[in-house]
């Protein structure tokens, strides 16, 4: 089980439902509030090795980009979702390569506002389309914290043409 060492938020995670959940959870951990999730100055100062130690800590926010980037591989979409990062180090993942040290997991906590978008693109189109939702981290390990891909699952269950 993962216990962060603090936990680094944005204010308004408060007024989300898995935000509220997760401060609750969390509420015996120290706690630092952040202007953006994307740009923690104490973060950036720190040296490279100290990545191992910034990997122990949990940051929470609500995603701001809601691009879906075309991929002609895998699935039809790279879609950002509910995480980036990790907390775990597995020496191949290319985590790392994208962010660095500041590789650690990132929570976003506006989930229905994620899924309705990949809900609403699917059933516009006149074809069945794949939606790739754990590129940026890893699902399992995130699920651990948040229940996000229960969650998920049970979601889409009841949505035609979302796979
Ligand atoms: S995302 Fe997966 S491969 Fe990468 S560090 Fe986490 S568990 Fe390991």
């Amino acid at each position: 089980m993962f216990i962060p060492k603090a936990i680094y938020y944005e204010k308004n995670i408060e007024d989300y439902e898995l935000g509220r959940v997760l401060l609750e959870k969390y509420k015996d951990i120290p706690k630092i509030t952040i202007e953006n999730h994307n740009n923690i100055e104490e973060m950036r100062k720190k040296s490279n090795s100290e990545f191992a130690d910034m990997k122990k800590n949990l940051i929470i926010g609500i995603r701001k980009t809601h691009k879906f980037t075309e991929n002609h591989k895998t699935s039809d979409f790279l879609v950002p979702y509910t995480s980036s990062g990790c907390t775990a180090m597995c020496m191949y993942c290319y985590l790392v390569c994208n962010y660095n040290k500041c590789a650690y997991l990132r929570l976003f906590v506006n989930r229905e506002q994620m899924l309705e978008k990949i809900i609403k693109v699917a059933q516009k189109s006149e074809r069945e389309l794949t939606f790739e939702i754990g590129s940026n981290s890893d699902l399992i390990l995130e699920n651990m914290i948040t229940g996000n891909l229960i969650w998920t699952i049970e979601n889409f269950a009841n949505t035609k043409k979302v796979f």
